[in-house]
Formats: structure tokens, C-alpha cells, sequence
């Protein structure tokens, strides 16, 4: 005897997936958020929490178009849990 009702998991699955995704659609502009080489290593997209890695570019959950890891925007957040740093790269 199934555990499911007739169609559930699977009208639940795509009712989730939607809303996801366009939740996730960057709304804004480069221009708006002043979007620039970053002049710090410890503040760029790279280490913001919006950054999606990819290569050699990358995007972000915020800014529309490609993003480069090592420009920043007005938007910046840290990640909350920092990237792992080679010791040798510690000052
Ligand atoms: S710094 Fe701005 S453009 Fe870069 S990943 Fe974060 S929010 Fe996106």
C-alpha cells in the first residue's frame, strides 16, 4: 500500500520548484548598486553570500548579468561562514 496519495509528491514537488526559482531571479542593475572593481580581497563578490560560483565568472541571487569574482557592489554581504584559507596564505 503506497504512503502517497494519488499524485502528491509530485504536484508538491513542482508547486516548491517555481516559486524558487523566481525568487532567485536577480532584480537589479549593475549601475544601481555601483557595481566595481573591489579594492579589498576580504570585500568582493567572490566572498559575498549572493555570489554563484562558476567559471571564470560567475552570477549573483541579486545583480543581474555575468559577475566577476574579484568586483564588488554596494550590496556587498559577507558569507557568514568564511572560505577556507591555505595557512601559507594567513598574514
Ligand atoms: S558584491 Fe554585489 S554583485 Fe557581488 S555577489 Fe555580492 S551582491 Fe552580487
Amino acid at each position: 500500500m503506497s504512503r502517497w496519495r494519488d499524485g502528491e509528491g509530485m504536484a508538491t514537488h513542482e508547486q516548491s520548484d517555481l516559486p524558487r526559482e523566481r525568487k532567485m531571479a536577480p532584480t537589479m542593475t549593475k549601475a544601481e548598486t555601483n557595481y566595481r572593481p573591489a579594492s579589498f580581497t576580504n570585500r568582493r563578490c567572490g566572498v559575498c553570500s549572493m555570489y554563484k560560483r562558476s567559471s571564470p565568472l560567475g552570477s549573483c541571487t541579486l545583480v543581474k548579468g555575468l559577475i566577476d569574482p574579484d568586483y564588488v557592489c554596494k550590496k556587498f554581504e559577507p558569507r557568514s561562514k568564511p572560505l577556507s584559507v591555505p595557512e601559507s596564505q594567513i598574514a
